[in-house]
Protein backbone atom coordinates (compact mmCIF):
# COMPACT_ATOMS: atom_id res chain seq x y z
CA UNK A 1 0.00 0.00 0.00
CA UNK A 2 1.44 3.22 -0.69
CA UNK A 3 1.78 5.74 2.43
CA UNK A 4 -0.11 8.56 0.81
CA UNK A 5 -3.00 10.08 3.21
CA UNK A 6 -6.68 8.68 2.17
CA UNK A 7 -8.75 10.99 0.57
CA UNK A 8 -11.45 12.25 3.31
CA UNK A 9 -14.40 11.12 0.53
CA UNK A 10 -15.76 7.25 0.55
CA UNK A 11 -17.32 6.44 -2.75
CA UNK A 12 -20.25 3.60 -3.22
CA UNK A 13 -18.58 2.58 -6.55
CA UNK A 14 -15.06 3.92 -8.00
CA UNK A 15 -14.91 3.12 -11.80
CA UNK A 16 -11.18 3.03 -12.87
CA UNK A 17 -10.84 4.10 -16.65
CA UNK A 18 -12.78 6.81 -18.11
CA UNK A 19 -13.23 4.82 -22.07
CA UNK A 20 -16.80 4.07 -23.09
CA UNK A 21 -17.36 0.95 -20.76
CA UNK A 22 -16.00 2.84 -17.54
CA UNK A 23 -17.94 6.16 -18.22
CA UNK A 24 -21.34 4.00 -19.33
CA UNK A 25 -20.92 2.09 -15.90
CA UNK A 26 -20.73 5.23 -14.05
CA UNK A 27 -23.96 6.33 -15.79
CA UNK A 28 -25.88 4.21 -14.66
CA UNK A 29 -24.51 3.39 -11.34
CA UNK A 30 -25.12 7.18 -10.70
CA UNK A 31 -28.51 6.77 -12.24
CA UNK A 32 -28.87 4.10 -10.29
CA UNK A 33 -28.04 6.36 -6.80
CA UNK A 34 -24.11 5.57 -6.42
CA UNK A 35 -21.74 8.11 -5.53
CA UNK A 36 -19.15 7.21 -7.98
CA UNK A 37 -15.59 8.49 -8.66
CA UNK A 38 -13.90 8.06 -12.00
CA UNK A 39 -9.86 7.63 -11.65
CA UNK A 40 -8.34 8.05 -15.39
CA UNK A 41 -4.61 7.71 -16.04
CA UNK A 42 -5.17 9.41 -19.47
CA UNK A 43 -5.43 13.45 -19.66
CA UNK A 44 -8.44 12.81 -21.40
CA UNK A 45 -11.65 10.89 -20.90
CA UNK A 46 -13.01 8.68 -23.80
CA UNK A 47 -10.00 6.29 -24.29
CA UNK A 48 -10.86 4.97 -27.85
CA UNK A 49 -13.60 6.68 -28.01
CA UNK A 50 -12.66 10.20 -28.85
CA UNK A 51 -12.85 12.81 -31.47
CA UNK A 52 -10.18 15.76 -32.08
CA UNK A 53 -9.05 18.13 -34.27
CA UNK A 54 -5.80 17.74 -36.54
CA UNK A 55 -5.30 20.85 -39.10
CA UNK A 56 -8.96 21.73 -40.16
CA UNK A 57 -10.25 18.02 -40.07
CA UNK A 58 -11.65 15.99 -37.03
CA UNK A 59 -10.27 12.73 -36.80
CA UNK A 60 -12.10 9.32 -34.37
CA UNK A 61 -10.04 7.09 -32.75
CA UNK A 62 -10.21 4.94 -35.52
CA UNK A 63 -12.69 4.16 -38.27
CA UNK A 64 -15.96 3.52 -36.68
CA UNK A 65 -19.57 1.65 -37.21
CA UNK A 66 -21.60 1.63 -34.36
CA UNK A 67 -23.74 -1.95 -34.51
CA UNK A 68 -26.88 -3.17 -33.11
CA UNK A 69 -28.27 -0.14 -32.80
CA UNK A 70 -31.62 -0.78 -33.17
CA UNK A 71 -31.96 -3.30 -30.53
CA UNK A 72 -28.85 -3.99 -28.81
CA UNK A 73 -26.97 -2.95 -26.03
CA UNK A 74 -25.98 0.69 -26.66
CA UNK A 75 -29.86 1.35 -27.72
CA UNK A 76 -30.48 -0.40 -24.48
CA UNK A 77 -28.31 1.84 -22.32
CA UNK A 78 -28.94 5.12 -23.98
CA UNK A 79 -32.75 4.26 -24.18
CA UNK A 80 -32.61 3.78 -20.49
CA UNK A 81 -29.66 6.71 -18.63
CA UNK A 82 -28.76 9.18 -21.48
CA UNK A 83 -30.51 12.80 -21.46
CA UNK A 84 -28.84 13.44 -24.41
CA UNK A 85 -28.17 11.21 -27.08
CA UNK A 86 -26.08 11.34 -30.27
CA UNK A 87 -27.64 12.23 -33.86
CA UNK A 88 -26.62 8.85 -35.88
CA UNK A 89 -26.66 8.85 -39.51
CA UNK A 90 -27.31 5.71 -41.68
CA UNK A 91 -23.77 4.03 -42.46
CA UNK A 92 -24.69 2.68 -45.53
CA UNK A 93 -23.53 -0.31 -47.46
CA UNK A 94 -19.74 -2.49 -47.26
CA UNK A 95 -17.98 -2.73 -49.68
CA UNK A 96 -15.40 -5.33 -50.69
CA UNK A 97 -12.67 -4.28 -52.84
CA UNK A 98 -10.78 -6.99 -54.60
CA UNK A 99 -9.37 -8.40 -57.83
CA UNK A 100 -10.27 -4.91 -59.19
CA UNK A 101 -13.65 -5.24 -58.77
CA UNK A 102 -15.95 -3.09 -55.85
CA UNK A 103 -19.08 -4.96 -55.07
CA UNK A 104 -21.72 -4.82 -51.85
CA UNK A 105 -20.89 -7.23 -49.09
CA UNK A 106 -23.38 -10.13 -49.72
CA UNK A 107 -25.29 -10.22 -46.41
CA UNK A 108 -27.45 -12.93 -47.43
CA UNK A 109 -27.09 -16.79 -49.39
CA UNK A 110 -29.24 -14.68 -52.10
CA UNK A 111 -26.63 -12.16 -52.62
CA UNK A 112 -23.50 -14.60 -52.33
CA UNK A 113 -24.93 -16.22 -54.97
CA UNK A 114 -24.31 -13.23 -57.70
CA UNK A 115 -20.82 -12.17 -55.45
CA UNK A 116 -18.60 -12.52 -58.53
CA UNK A 117 -15.38 -11.14 -56.82
CA UNK A 118 -15.06 -14.84 -55.18
CA UNK A 119 -15.11 -17.79 -58.47
CA UNK A 120 -18.42 -19.62 -58.73
CA UNK A 121 -17.19 -22.66 -58.03
CA UNK A 122 -15.89 -21.29 -54.72
CA UNK A 123 -19.56 -19.65 -53.26
CA UNK A 124 -20.93 -23.34 -54.24
CA UNK A 125 -18.31 -25.06 -52.13
CA UNK A 126 -18.59 -23.02 -49.06
CA UNK A 127 -22.36 -23.17 -48.86
CA UNK A 128 -21.77 -26.65 -49.04
CA UNK A 129 -19.60 -26.28 -45.83
CA UNK A 130 -21.88 -23.94 -44.25
CA UNK A 131 -24.60 -26.39 -44.37
CA UNK A 132 -22.90 -29.13 -43.08
CA UNK A 133 -21.65 -27.38 -40.01
CA UNK A 134 -25.67 -26.12 -39.64
CA UNK A 135 -26.05 -29.86 -39.74
CA UNK A 136 -23.33 -30.56 -37.15
CA UNK A 137 -24.36 -28.45 -35.42
CA UNK A 138 -28.00 -29.26 -34.89
CA UNK A 139 -26.70 -32.77 -34.43
CA UNK A 140 -25.02 -31.41 -31.03
CA UNK A 141 -21.60 -30.83 -32.31
CA UNK A 142 -19.69 -28.47 -30.51
CA UNK A 143 -17.61 -26.37 -32.99
CA UNK A 144 -16.24 -24.06 -30.34
CA UNK A 145 -13.06 -25.19 -31.01
CA UNK A 146 -13.32 -25.21 -34.51
CA UNK A 147 -11.27 -22.69 -36.67
CA UNK A 148 -12.72 -20.72 -39.86
CA UNK A 149 -9.71 -22.14 -41.40
CA UNK A 150 -10.41 -25.88 -40.61
CA UNK A 151 -13.65 -25.66 -42.59
CA UNK A 152 -12.79 -23.93 -45.63
CA UNK A 153 -12.60 -26.67 -48.37
CA UNK A 154 -9.02 -27.01 -49.75
CA UNK A 155 -9.38 -26.43 -53.16
CA UNK A 156 -10.54 -22.62 -52.74
CA UNK A 157 -8.83 -19.79 -54.90
CA UNK A 158 -6.28 -17.79 -52.56
CA UNK A 159 -9.23 -14.59 -53.33
CA UNK A 160 -11.75 -16.96 -51.12
CA UNK A 161 -9.40 -17.49 -48.74
CA UNK A 162 -8.14 -14.30 -48.28
CA UNK A 163 -11.53 -13.38 -48.02
CA UNK A 164 -12.14 -15.63 -45.18
CA UNK A 165 -9.41 -14.22 -43.17
CA UNK A 166 -9.84 -10.66 -43.75
CA UNK A 167 -13.44 -11.16 -41.93
CA UNK A 168 -11.98 -13.00 -38.89
CA UNK A 169 -9.49 -10.58 -38.68
CA UNK A 170 -12.42 -7.97 -39.25
CA UNK A 171 -14.70 -9.65 -36.60
CA UNK A 172 -12.41 -10.94 -34.31
CA UNK A 173 -9.32 -9.32 -34.62
CA UNK A 174 -7.27 -12.81 -35.26
CA UNK A 175 -6.58 -14.63 -38.37
CA UNK A 176 -8.94 -17.11 -39.58
CA UNK A 177 -6.40 -20.02 -38.30
CA UNK A 178 -7.45 -18.83 -34.83
CA UNK A 179 -10.81 -17.71 -35.76
CA UNK A 180 -13.86 -19.63 -34.19
CA UNK A 181 -16.38 -20.52 -36.70
CA UNK A 182 -19.15 -20.18 -34.16
CA UNK A 183 -18.31 -16.09 -34.19
CA UNK A 184 -19.54 -16.15 -37.64
CA UNK A 185 -23.09 -17.48 -36.81
CA UNK A 186 -23.62 -15.53 -33.48
CA UNK A 187 -27.23 -14.15 -34.22
CA UNK A 188 -28.42 -10.50 -33.30
CA UNK A 189 -30.85 -11.52 -30.75
CA UNK A 190 -30.38 -9.11 -28.31
CA UNK A 191 -31.88 -10.49 -25.14
CA UNK A 192 -31.61 -9.31 -21.06
CA UNK A 193 -30.58 -12.24 -19.70
CA UNK A 194 -26.96 -13.15 -18.74
CA UNK A 195 -26.40 -15.62 -21.94
CA UNK A 196 -25.97 -15.09 -25.71
CA UNK A 197 -29.51 -16.00 -26.75
CA UNK A 198 -29.64 -18.97 -28.77
CA UNK A 199 -32.09 -19.31 -31.43
CA UNK A 200 -33.09 -22.42 -33.72
CA UNK A 201 -30.60 -23.54 -36.65
CA UNK A 202 -33.49 -22.90 -39.05
CA UNK A 203 -33.68 -19.87 -37.38
CA UNK A 204 -30.13 -19.07 -38.22
CA UNK A 205 -30.40 -20.21 -41.97
CA UNK A 206 -33.72 -18.26 -42.05
CA UNK A 207 -31.50 -14.91 -41.05
CA UNK A 208 -28.76 -15.96 -43.41
CA UNK A 209 -31.13 -16.16 -46.07
CA UNK A 210 -33.09 -13.35 -45.63
CA UNK A 211 -30.71 -10.98 -44.16
CA UNK A 212 -30.45 -6.96 -45.24
CA UNK A 213 -27.32 -6.48 -44.32
CA UNK A 214 -25.55 -3.64 -41.66
CA UNK A 215 -28.93 -2.02 -41.71
CA UNK A 216 -29.11 -1.43 -37.91
CA UNK A 217 -24.50 -0.03 -38.50
CA UNK A 218 -25.07 3.84 -37.50
CA UNK A 219 -22.06 6.80 -37.65
CA UNK A 220 -22.09 9.50 -34.59
CA UNK A 221 -22.80 13.29 -36.80
CA UNK A 222 -19.61 15.07 -35.12
CA UNK A 223 -17.90 12.13 -34.79
CA UNK A 224 -17.53 9.42 -32.02
CA UNK A 225 -16.70 11.93 -29.52
CA UNK A 226 -20.23 12.69 -29.67
CA UNK A 227 -21.28 9.32 -27.80
CA UNK A 228 -18.49 10.30 -25.16
CA UNK A 229 -20.17 13.98 -25.02
CA UNK A 230 -23.66 12.40 -24.53
CA UNK A 231 -22.66 10.38 -21.11
CA UNK A 232 -20.78 13.06 -19.75
CA UNK A 233 -23.85 15.23 -20.27
CA UNK A 234 -26.25 12.88 -18.74
CA UNK A 235 -24.18 12.36 -15.74
CA UNK A 236 -26.33 13.50 -12.92
CA UNK A 237 -25.37 16.55 -10.85
CA UNK A 238 -22.92 15.90 -7.78
CA UNK A 239 -23.03 11.88 -8.06
CA UNK A 240 -19.88 11.55 -10.15
CA UNK A 241 -16.67 12.64 -10.18
CA UNK A 242 -13.95 12.39 -12.28
CA UNK A 243 -10.40 12.26 -11.96
CA UNK A 244 -7.70 12.66 -14.93
CA UNK A 245 -4.23 12.59 -14.81
CA UNK A 246 -4.36 9.63 -11.76
CA UNK A 247 -2.99 5.93 -12.71
CA UNK A 248 -4.77 3.06 -10.37
CA UNK A 249 -1.92 1.02 -9.19
CA UNK A 250 -2.92 -0.84 -6.33
CA UNK A 251 -6.56 -2.29 -5.11
CA UNK A 252 -6.75 -2.42 -1.79
CA UNK A 253 -8.87 -5.73 0.38
CA UNK A 254 -9.84 -6.27 3.61
CA UNK A 255 -8.41 -9.46 5.14
CA UNK A 256 -11.99 -10.66 6.22
CA UNK A 257 -12.35 -14.30 5.41
CA UNK A 258 -13.77 -13.69 1.97
CA UNK A 259 -11.19 -11.10 0.17
CA UNK A 260 -13.19 -7.79 -0.80
CA UNK A 261 -12.63 -4.62 -1.86
CA UNK A 262 -12.00 -1.70 0.18
CA UNK A 263 -10.72 1.12 -1.53
CA UNK A 264 -7.88 1.76 -4.51
CA UNK A 265 -4.72 3.55 -4.47
CA UNK A 266 -3.16 6.18 -7.06
CA UNK A 267 0.31 7.88 -6.68
CA UNK A 268 -1.41 10.45 -5.52
CA UNK A 269 -4.25 9.06 -3.37
CA UNK A 270 -5.74 6.05 -1.70
CA UNK A 271 -9.43 6.32 -1.84
CA UNK A 272 -12.05 4.02 0.04
CA UNK A 273 -14.93 2.63 -1.54
CA UNK A 274 -17.77 -0.40 -1.08
CA UNK A 275 -17.43 -1.20 -4.90
CA UNK A 276 -14.38 -1.34 -7.93
CA UNK A 277 -15.56 -1.43 -11.57
CA UNK A 278 -12.44 -2.27 -13.80
CA UNK A 279 -12.30 -0.98 -16.90
CA UNK A 280 -8.34 -1.38 -17.98
CA UNK A 281 -6.84 -4.30 -19.30
CA UNK A 282 -7.48 -7.13 -17.20
CA UNK A 283 -4.56 -8.63 -18.45
CA UNK A 284 -2.90 -5.48 -16.11
CA UNK A 285 -5.09 -6.43 -12.67
CA UNK A 286 -2.96 -9.32 -11.41
CA UNK A 287 -0.46 -6.08 -11.10
CA UNK A 288 -2.35 -4.37 -9.41
CA UNK A 289 -4.12 -6.57 -6.71
CA UNK A 290 -2.53 -9.26 -4.48
CA UNK A 291 -4.60 -12.57 -3.49
CA UNK A 292 -6.22 -13.40 -7.02
CA UNK A 293 -6.39 -17.05 -7.32
CA UNK A 294 -3.60 -18.65 -9.31
CA UNK A 295 -5.60 -19.85 -12.32
CA UNK A 296 -7.58 -16.49 -12.49
CA UNK A 297 -4.74 -14.39 -12.77
CA UNK A 298 -3.02 -16.94 -15.44
CA UNK A 299 -5.99 -17.00 -17.59
CA UNK A 300 -6.18 -13.17 -17.66
CA UNK A 301 -2.16 -12.89 -18.27
CA UNK A 302 -2.96 -15.27 -21.72
CA UNK A 303 -5.30 -12.77 -23.17
CA UNK A 304 -3.96 -11.66 -26.47
CA UNK A 305 -4.64 -7.29 -27.54
CA UNK A 306 -5.92 -6.43 -30.78
CA UNK A 307 -3.25 -3.65 -31.97
CA UNK A 308 -4.15 -1.54 -34.94
CA UNK A 309 -2.77 1.23 -36.96
CA UNK A 310 -4.98 4.07 -38.83
CA UNK A 311 -4.05 6.38 -41.65
CA UNK A 312 -6.47 9.12 -41.86
CA UNK A 313 -6.44 11.15 -45.03
CA UNK A 314 -7.35 14.72 -45.57
CA UNK A 315 -7.81 14.71 -49.18
CA UNK A 316 -8.05 17.63 -51.95
CA UNK A 317 -10.38 15.23 -53.96
CA UNK A 318 -13.29 12.97 -52.80
CA UNK A 319 -12.50 9.71 -54.43
CA UNK A 320 -14.97 7.80 -52.10
CA UNK A 321 -18.18 8.28 -53.86
CA UNK A 322 -20.50 5.35 -51.91
CA UNK A 323 -22.38 6.06 -49.18
CA UNK A 324 -20.28 3.17 -47.22
CA UNK A 325 -17.55 1.99 -46.51
CA UNK A 326 -14.64 -0.54 -48.18
CA UNK A 327 -12.64 -3.81 -47.27
CA UNK A 328 -9.86 -4.06 -49.27
CA UNK A 329 -8.90 -7.71 -49.38
CA UNK A 330 -5.97 -7.81 -52.22
CA UNK A 331 -4.17 -5.37 -49.85
CA UNK A 332 -1.30 -5.97 -47.86
CA UNK A 333 -2.11 -5.46 -45.02
CA UNK A 334 -5.77 -5.67 -44.96
CA UNK A 335 -7.69 -2.51 -44.84
CA UNK A 336 -11.11 -0.92 -43.99
CA UNK A 337 -11.25 2.33 -45.68
CA UNK A 338 -13.86 4.91 -44.33
CA UNK A 339 -14.53 8.23 -45.67
CA UNK A 340 -16.39 9.61 -42.50
CA UNK A 341 -16.70 13.06 -44.18
CA UNK A 342 -19.42 11.54 -46.33
CA UNK A 343 -21.28 10.66 -42.88
CA UNK A 344 -20.75 13.91 -41.42
CA UNK A 345 -19.03 16.52 -44.13
CA UNK A 346 -18.40 19.03 -40.98
CA UNK A 347 -15.43 16.42 -40.45
CA UNK A 348 -13.81 18.19 -43.16
CA UNK A 349 -12.49 21.43 -44.75
CA UNK A 350 -15.55 22.37 -47.66
CA UNK A 351 -14.70 20.43 -50.95
CA UNK A 352 -12.10 17.82 -48.73
CA UNK A 353 -12.85 14.30 -47.86
CA UNK A 354 -11.35 12.55 -44.68
CA UNK A 355 -11.05 9.16 -44.94
CA UNK A 356 -9.94 6.56 -42.23
CA UNK A 357 -8.02 3.38 -43.32
CA UNK A 358 -7.51 0.92 -40.30
CA UNK A 359 -5.57 -2.23 -40.35
CA UNK A 360 -4.63 -4.82 -38.03
CA UNK A 361 -0.76 -5.42 -36.80
CA UNK A 362 0.48 -8.24 -35.16
CA UNK A 363 1.69 -7.98 -31.78
CA UNK A 364 4.88 -7.47 -32.34
CA UNK A 365 5.90 -4.60 -34.94
CA UNK A 366 8.11 -1.95 -35.93
CA UNK A 367 6.12 1.31 -36.11
CA UNK A 368 7.27 3.07 -38.29
CA UNK A 369 7.50 0.21 -40.94
CA UNK A 370 3.95 -0.66 -40.48
CA UNK A 371 3.08 2.97 -41.31
CA UNK A 372 5.33 2.89 -44.45
CA UNK A 373 3.98 -0.39 -45.36
CA UNK A 374 0.55 0.53 -45.35
CA UNK A 375 0.42 4.57 -46.57
CA UNK A 376 2.16 2.05 -50.07
CA UNK A 377 -0.72 -0.45 -49.77
CA UNK A 378 -3.35 2.52 -49.74
CA UNK A 379 -1.19 4.12 -52.81
CA UNK A 380 -0.95 0.77 -54.86
CA UNK A 381 -5.01 0.68 -54.82
CA UNK A 382 -5.59 4.02 -55.70
CA UNK A 383 -2.56 5.59 -57.47
CA UNK A 384 -4.04 8.82 -57.93
CA UNK A 385 -4.48 9.42 -54.08
CA UNK A 386 -1.00 10.13 -53.91
CA UNK A 387 -1.52 13.63 -55.54
CA UNK A 388 -4.04 14.73 -53.43
CA UNK A 389 -3.11 13.90 -49.88
CA UNK A 390 -3.77 16.93 -47.68
CA UNK A 391 -3.24 15.74 -44.03
CA UNK A 392 -1.77 13.00 -42.71
CA UNK A 393 -2.15 11.71 -39.52
CA UNK A 394 -1.03 7.44 -37.39
CA UNK A 395 -3.05 6.44 -34.77
CA UNK A 396 -1.39 3.47 -32.95
CA UNK A 397 -4.38 2.07 -31.36
CA UNK A 398 -5.92 -1.09 -29.49
CA UNK A 399 -9.61 -1.58 -30.46
CA UNK A 400 -10.52 -4.68 -28.63
CA UNK A 401 -8.70 -5.52 -25.41
CA UNK A 402 -9.07 -9.16 -25.88
CA UNK A 403 -8.83 -11.17 -29.55
CA UNK A 404 -11.62 -13.60 -30.04
CA UNK A 405 -9.35 -16.14 -30.40
CA UNK A 406 -8.98 -20.08 -30.44
CA UNK A 407 -5.47 -19.71 -28.77
CA UNK A 408 -6.07 -16.82 -26.33
CA UNK A 409 -8.05 -16.43 -23.49
CA UNK A 410 -10.63 -14.08 -21.89
CA UNK A 411 -11.78 -11.78 -19.18
CA UNK A 412 -14.99 -12.39 -17.50
CA UNK A 413 -17.44 -9.31 -16.04
CA UNK A 414 -17.56 -11.16 -12.05
CA UNK A 415 -13.96 -11.89 -10.47
CA UNK A 416 -13.38 -13.63 -7.33
CA UNK A 417 -12.82 -10.54 -5.22
CA UNK A 418 -15.84 -9.31 -3.89
CA UNK A 419 -17.01 -5.87 -5.38
CA UNK A 420 -14.93 -6.49 -7.95
CA UNK A 421 -16.23 -6.30 -11.29
CA UNK A 422 -14.43 -6.26 -14.81
CA UNK A 423 -16.03 -4.26 -17.95
CA UNK A 424 -15.03 -3.24 -21.51
CA UNK A 425 -13.95 -5.66 -24.63
CA UNK A 426 -12.24 -8.07 -22.75
CA UNK A 427 -14.83 -8.98 -20.26
CA UNK A 428 -17.89 -10.15 -22.52
CA UNK A 429 -17.60 -12.56 -25.51
CA UNK A 430 -20.17 -11.29 -27.78
CA UNK A 431 -20.04 -8.80 -30.73
CA UNK A 432 -16.86 -6.58 -30.99
CA UNK A 433 -15.54 -2.76 -29.71
CA UNK A 434 -18.54 -0.71 -28.22
CA UNK A 435 -21.16 -2.56 -28.85
CA UNK A 436 -18.90 -5.56 -26.59
CA UNK A 437 -17.97 -2.96 -24.48
CA UNK A 438 -22.23 -1.64 -23.57
CA UNK A 439 -22.65 -5.47 -23.39
CA UNK A 440 -20.00 -5.77 -20.51
CA UNK A 441 -21.81 -3.11 -19.20
CA UNK A 442 -25.25 -4.20 -19.04
CA UNK A 443 -24.12 -8.07 -17.65
CA UNK A 444 -22.20 -6.02 -14.89
CA UNK A 445 -25.21 -4.26 -13.36
CA UNK A 446 -27.66 -7.81 -14.05
CA UNK A 447 -24.73 -9.02 -11.83
CA UNK A 448 -24.62 -6.48 -9.19
CA UNK A 449 -28.49 -6.64 -9.18
CA UNK A 450 -28.40 -10.60 -8.59
CA UNK A 451 -25.30 -10.17 -5.74
CA UNK A 452 -28.02 -7.14 -4.20
CA UNK A 453 -24.91 -4.46 -4.16
CA UNK A 454 -27.79 -2.53 -6.55
C1 LIG B 1 -9.06 1.45 -35.46
C2 LIG B 1 -10.26 1.22 -34.59
C3 LIG B 1 -11.46 0.91 -35.18
C4 LIG B 1 -12.58 0.64 -34.38
N1 LIG B 1 -13.77 0.37 -35.00
C5 LIG B 1 -14.86 0.16 -34.24
C6 LIG B 1 -16.13 -0.02 -34.84
O1 LIG B 1 -16.26 0.03 -36.05
N2 LIG B 1 -17.20 -0.24 -34.05
C7 LIG B 1 -17.08 -0.30 -32.70
O2 LIG B 1 -18.09 -0.50 -32.00
N3 LIG B 1 -15.89 -0.14 -32.09
C8 LIG B 1 -14.78 0.09 -32.83
N4 LIG B 1 -13.56 0.28 -32.23
C9 LIG B 1 -13.38 -0.15 -30.83
C10 LIG B 1 -13.95 0.72 -29.74
O3 LIG B 1 -13.58 2.06 -29.88
C11 LIG B 1 -13.39 0.17 -28.41
O4 LIG B 1 -13.63 -1.22 -28.33
C12 LIG B 1 -14.03 0.78 -27.20
O5 LIG B 1 -14.01 2.20 -27.29
C13 LIG B 1 -13.24 0.30 -25.98
O6 LIG B 1 -13.76 0.85 -24.83
P1 LIG B 1 -13.24 0.39 -23.41
O7 LIG B 1 -13.87 1.26 -22.41
O8 LIG B 1 -13.45 -1.07 -23.25
O9 LIG B 1 -11.66 0.58 -23.42
P2 LIG B 1 -10.74 1.87 -23.53
O10 LIG B 1 -11.30 2.86 -24.45
O11 LIG B 1 -9.38 1.34 -23.80
O12 LIG B 1 -10.80 2.53 -22.08
C14 LIG B 1 -10.03 2.09 -20.99
C15 LIG B 1 -9.63 3.33 -20.21
O13 LIG B 1 -9.04 2.91 -18.98
C16 LIG B 1 -7.93 3.73 -18.70
N5 LIG B 1 -7.08 2.96 -17.78
C17 LIG B 1 -6.48 1.76 -18.01
N6 LIG B 1 -5.81 1.37 -16.91
C18 LIG B 1 -5.98 2.33 -15.97
C19 LIG B 1 -5.51 2.50 -14.62
N7 LIG B 1 -4.74 1.58 -14.04
N8 LIG B 1 -5.87 3.62 -13.95
C20 LIG B 1 -6.66 4.57 -14.54
N9 LIG B 1 -7.12 4.47 -15.82
C21 LIG B 1 -6.78 3.36 -16.51
C22 LIG B 1 -7.31 3.96 -20.10
O14 LIG B 1 -6.46 5.08 -20.11
C23 LIG B 1 -8.57 4.15 -20.94
O15 LIG B 1 -8.99 5.49 -20.97
C24 LIG B 1 -12.46 0.64 -32.98
C25 LIG B 1 -11.25 1.03 -32.40
C26 LIG B 1 -10.16 1.31 -33.18
C27 LIG B 1 -8.87 1.71 -32.54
Amino acid sequence: MTQNKYNDSHYDIIVIGAGISGLLSALALSKEGKKVLILEKDSKVGGVCRSYEVDDYRVDTGPHAITRLDSGPLRELMDKYFDVVPQFVPFGKYYVRASNRLEPFPWSLKDWLTFDIIPKKDRLLLMKSLFDMFYRLSMGKDLSAVSIADVLPSEISSTTRRFWDYLSYFMLGTSMKSAPVSRFIDNKCHKQDDKPSSIPYAGKIYNLLISEGATDHKYPKGGIQSITNCILSSFPKNRVEIKTNEQVTDLQTSDTNEITIKGVSTEENNYSCDIVVYSGFASDLPNLISGLPEDYARNLMQIKKVNSLTIWLGLTKQFFSNHGCEMWVDSDPYIWAVPTSNYDPGLAPAGKQLVGFATVLPEKYDPAEARKKALNAIIQTIPEIESHIDMIHYQELIPEKAAWSLDSSFGDVKTPIKNLYTVGTDAEKRSMGITRAAYSVLRCLRIMRSERVL
